[in-house]
């Protein structure tokens, strides 16, 4: 009987693997590119069940941001002021890694600022927040390094053309990036450094002998001496153990808008909502928290529940007296747990888990790759 595999391809696509990533989004793929500038000869495998990139890596807004002063605010809340600068800092040094590995031009980073948005009937939280700038600015000046971070911009209104807001907090060190381009930027480097990345390949199940990982998957099976799990919110089939519970995020872009005024990463409602321009479009997103339970899944899909209140903040709001078609709507699954803090550690011998950003992926993701690069000595 014939085997579906040559002797060839068993021995070099499937076995002598150093170390197997399990997930090519921002971490799996980051944590082969510090793997690799650590150690250029290690033969790193990454197996990915999408037929692209399938996780929130290729599914959010693009910000490179570390956060809204009142989504700060709710943060503090509940854990205390070194573990939410602690959290800041990995962000701030996630995006540093980000535009460093690959340049601001490849990923498009532009520095336009983010921007707190309060409706006119949040007065008082608006106060609240502003209240809190000075205390902020100084909070977050041994992490950033600056001191100026956060101030009031209502004259910035009128400059968008929005409508219904009373004020506008603006942080001047907030940017945006093109998630396409940064995604086949990280894709073509990793590549480049000889990483092979194998798709619409799910792995099932992972066993050890005294020598290697065994990782079954739909395509086959694979050896390998480590293995790292950045399967993000997709880990429960992995790893069921592990506190990492998905969040779904919705999202719609709209047709090209002509003058958009528009210009930089927008968040409202503590950070639960969220919009950009991009490509002369607006790009909106979030609403999770008007249907926690429903959104707490792994599975795609938009709900009318959330598309509408997204319309009508785009509507009534962001562009108001105009109605742009709305071309596409997607959606993205983000890993949340009880902590704040990211999962990286070695679960058993030699296999290591890189997962949980708490829907801050994007920036912290080159940081926590490193991390799990670290964690594997050959
Ligand atoms: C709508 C939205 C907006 C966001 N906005 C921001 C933002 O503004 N700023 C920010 O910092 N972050 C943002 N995020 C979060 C950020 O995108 C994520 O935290 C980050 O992309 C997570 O990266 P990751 O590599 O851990 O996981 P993912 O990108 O989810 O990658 C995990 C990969 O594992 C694969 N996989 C899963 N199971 C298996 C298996 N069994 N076998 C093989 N492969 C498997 C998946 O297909 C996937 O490609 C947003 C996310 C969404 C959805």
């Amino acid at each position: 009987m014939a085997n579906l595999f040559s002797y060839w391809e068993q021995k070099s696509f499937f076995s002598g693997f150093d170390v197997i990533i399990v997930g090519s989004g921002i971490i799996g793929l980051s944590a082969s590119l510090y793997l690799k500038l650590k150690q250029p000869l290690l033969k790193i495998g990454i197996l990915e069940s999408g037929f692209l990139p399938a996780g929130a890596s290729t599914k959010n807004v693009g910000f490179a941001c570390f956060g809204s002063i009142s989504e700060l605010l709710k943060d503090l809340e509940s854990r205390t002021e070194d573990e939410v600068l602690e959290m800041i800092d990995m962000r701030w040094r996630g995006i540093g890694k980000l535009r460093n590995n690959l340049g601001d031009s490849a990923i498009c980073f532009e520095q336009n600022g983010g921007y707190e948005i309060f409706r006119d009937n949040e007065t008082d939280l608006a106060n609240y927040c502003i209240d809190k700038i000075s205390w902020f600015n100084t909070f977050l000046k041994p992490v950033i390094g600056k001191h100026d971070i956060y101030s009031v911009s209502p004259d910035k209104i009128a400059d968008f053309g929005i409508q219904g807001i009373n004020n506008i907090i603006k942080n001047k060190y907030e940017g945006q990036i093109d998630t396409g381009k940064m995604m086949m930027a990280l894709l073509s480097k990793v590549q480049g450094l000889g990483v092979a990345i194998f798709n619409d390949c799910r792995v099932q199940q992972i066993k050890e002998d005294s020598v290697n990982k065994n990782i079954s998957t739909n395509r086959g099976s694979f050896k390998a001496k480590s293995v790292i799990l950045a399967t993000n919110a997709f880990i429960k089939d992995l790893a069921p153990e592990l506190d990492v519970i998905p969040g779904r995020g919705q999202v719609l872009i709209t047709q090209p808008i002509k003058h958009l005024k528009i210009k930089g990463s927008f968040h409202y409602n503590k950070g639960y909502t969220y919009f950009r321009n991009i490509d002369k479009r607006i790009l909106l997103g979030g609403g999770r928290d008007l249907d926690f339970i429903g959104e707490e899944t792994s599975e795609p899909g938009v709900t009318a529940i959330i598309q509408n209140e997204l319309e009508k903040i785009l509507y009534e709001t962001i562009l108001p007296g105009q109605k742009p078609k709305i071309e596409y709507r997607w959606s993205g699954v983000m890993g949340f747990g009880k902590d704040l803090k990211p999962i990286i550690k070695e679960i058993s011998p030699g296999l290591f888990c890189a997962v949980r950003c708490n829907g801050m992926g994007l920036a912290m993701g080159s940081l926590l790759g490193e991390q799990a690069a670290d964690l594997i000595q050959i």
